[in-house]
C-alpha cells in the first residue's frame, strides 16, 4: 500500500473511531463469566434439596465425607476421565485446588520427590502460551519461575516441552488446559497427550497440572474427545505424573459450583494427608444439590447442550463480525473454537496494548494485553483474549464491531509510523 493509501485508510479509521467514542459505550469483554441467562438455567438447584441425606443414608448436615459425595463423583467420572475412586469432590473452586496443590508441594514432599519444592534452589513451570492468567498468578505469588512454551494447533509444542523437561531437574510442572483451552480454544491431540505422559523428565517429581475446566463445554454437536491422561501416564510408568482438576463453575453456578481433583492412588493419599488437616469435610449439601439437579451423566450432557444454545450465537457473532470487518485485510487472525469460553484475537505485532487502551477509551473493556503470557509480558504484543459469554448478544455485537474499528485504526497508525 502506498503512503497516500495508508494515510487515507488511517483517516477513515480515525473517523470511525471518533464515531465509536461518541456512542459512549460501556461494554465488558474482560472475564469468562457465565451470563445471567446461563445461571438462570441452573436455578433448579435452588429448590433441588429438601432432605440432606445421601444415597447411602449419610446425614449430610454433619461433618465428614472429605472425599465428597460418591453419587456426584459418579456423574463427573466420565467427563473428567478419572475413576470414581480416584476422584474427589471438594469446595466451589478448582483454582483453589490448583493453588493448594502448589502450596502442598512446596511445604510437603510429593510422592516421588527427593525434597519439598520449598527446599529446591529454584522451581520452574512450563507455561504454554497463550494461557490462563490465574495459573501464572499462582506461580508468581510463590516465586515459581515461568518459561513460556508456544502453543500449536495440537497443544503445547512438544519438541520444546520434551527438551526442557529432559534438560533441567528444576522444571517441576506444566500448566495444561487440554480441551477448548483458555484462551485459544485448542484441543490437545492424542499424540500430544501421549507424549506428555511418556516423556522422560529430569525431575522425578514432575507434575502435569491438567486443568480440564472446559471438559463438557462443547459448542457443536461433535464433542471433542481427548486422550485419557491418567491412564496414559500409568501405562508409560509415570502413574503419579498428572493432577486432574475440573469444576462445575461454568456448568451450574460460577460462584457456588463444585470442584474436583483426580489423580493416582498415591497422589490422592498425599492430597488427603494435607486436606484432612485443613478441613473436616466439604459442603455436601451443595454437592447433593448438584446431584439432584444434574441427575446423571446424561443430565449433565443435556444441561450443557442447553447452555451451548445460549453461548453459540455469541461465538458465531464474533466470528461473523470479525470476518466482515477484518477478513482478508491481513490485520488480524482469530480462533473459532468448538467449545470453551474464549476466542484469541491476534493483531499485528506491537499493537495489542494500544488496541486494548483505545478500546477502553471507547468504553469497551478487554482483558489486559499480555495477560495470556507469564509475567503479563507478551513479547510480540500481539495477543488479545476475547470473552463473549457474559454480555448479551447485542452487546457482544457492538463490542466486537468496536474492536474491529480499533484494530483498523491502530494497525494503520502503526504501519504509518514504520514507513
Ligand atoms: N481454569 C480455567 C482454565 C479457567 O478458565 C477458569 C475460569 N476462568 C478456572 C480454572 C476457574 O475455575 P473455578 O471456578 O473452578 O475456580
Amino acid at each position: 500500500m502506498s503512503v497516500d493509501e495508508l494515510i487515507a485508510q488511517r483517516d477513515r479509521a480515525r473517523q470511525d473511531y471518533e464515531a465509536l467514542v461518541a456512542k459512549g459505550l460501556k461494554l465488558d469483554l474482560t472475564r469468562g463469566k457465565p451470563s445471567p441467562r446461563q445461571l438462570d438455567l441452573a436455578d433448579g438447584m435452588l429448590a433441588a434439596v429438601d432432605r440432606a441425606v445421601s444415597a447411602d443414608g449419610v446425614d449430610l448436615r454433619n461433618y465428614g465425607g472429605l472425599e465428597g459425595l460418591p453419587e456426584l463423583r459418579a456423574i463427573f467420572t466420565e467427563a473428567l476421565q478419572v475413576p470414581v475412586g480416584q476422584l474427589l469432590a471438594a469446595g466451589n473452586s478448582s483454582l483453589e485446588l490448583m493453588h493448594d496443590a502448589i502450596v502442598f508441594a512446596l511445604l510437603g514432599v510429593l510422592p516421588g520427590a527427593e525434597r519439598r519444592w520449598a527446599d529446591e534452589p529454584e522451581i520452574t513451570f512450563l507455561c504454554p502460551v497463550p494461557g490462563y492468567d490465574r495459573h501464572f498468578a499462582i506461580c508468581e505469588r510463590y516465586g515459581i519461575k515461568m518459561v513460556a512454551v508456544p502453543m500449536t494447533p495440537d497443544g503445547p509444542d512438544m519438541d520444546v516441552v520434551e527438551q526442557l523437561v529432559a534438560a533441567d531437574p528444576q522444571v517441576k510442572g506444566i500448566w495444561c488446559v487440554p480441551k477448548y483451552s483458555n484462551p485459544d480454544g485448542t484441543v490437545y491431540s492424542d499424540d500430544t497427550v501421549r507424549r506428555l505422559a511418556a516423556m522422560e523428565t529430569a525431575a522425578p517429581d514432575f507434575r502435569i497440572f491438567w486443568d480440564n475446566a472446559y471438559a463438557v463445554h462443547h459448542l457443536t454437536d461433535q464433542p471433542a474427545e481427548i486422550a485419557d491422561v491418567l491412564a496414559l501416564c500409568a501405562e508409560h510408568g509415570h502413574a503419579d505424573r498428572a493432577f486432574v482438576f475440573g469444576s462445575s463453575s461454568k456448568i451450574t453456578y460460577a460462584g457456588c459450583g463444585v470442584a474436583f481433583f483426580g489423580s493416582s492412588p498415591a497422589n490422592i493419599e498425599w492430597w488427603v494427608s494435607h486436606t484432612s488437616k485443613r478441613s473436616i469435610g466439604p459442603d455436601k449439601i451443595n454437592q447433593l444439590r448438584h446431584v439432584r439437579f444434574l441427575g446423571d451423566a446424561d443430565g449433565l450432557r443435556q444441561h450443557m447442550r442447553n447452555l451451548a444454545d445460549l453461548i453459540r450465537p455469541k461465538f458465531d457473532a464474533v466470528d461473523k463480525i470479525l470476518t466482515a470487518e477484518l477478513g482478508g485485510t491481513g490485520l488480524a487472525t482469530w480462533t473459532a473454537p468448538a467449545g470453551g469460553y474464549f476466542i484469541t484475537l491476534e493483531v499485528p505485532e506491537g499493537c495489542a496494548r494500544e488496541v486494548v487502551a483505545k478500546a477502553k477509551a471507547a468504553g469497551i473493556a478487554l482483558t489486559p494485553a499480555g495477560a495470556s503470557h507469564p509475567y503479563g509480558d507478551d513479547p510480540a504484543d500481539r495477543t488479545i483474549r476475547l470473552a463473549p459469554t457474559y454480555p448479551d448478544l447485542a452487546e457482544v455485537e457492538a463490542a466486537i464491531t468496536g474492536v474491529a474499528t480499533v484494530v483498523r485504526l491502530v494497525a494503520a497508525e502503526k504501519a504509518l509510523s514504520t514507513t
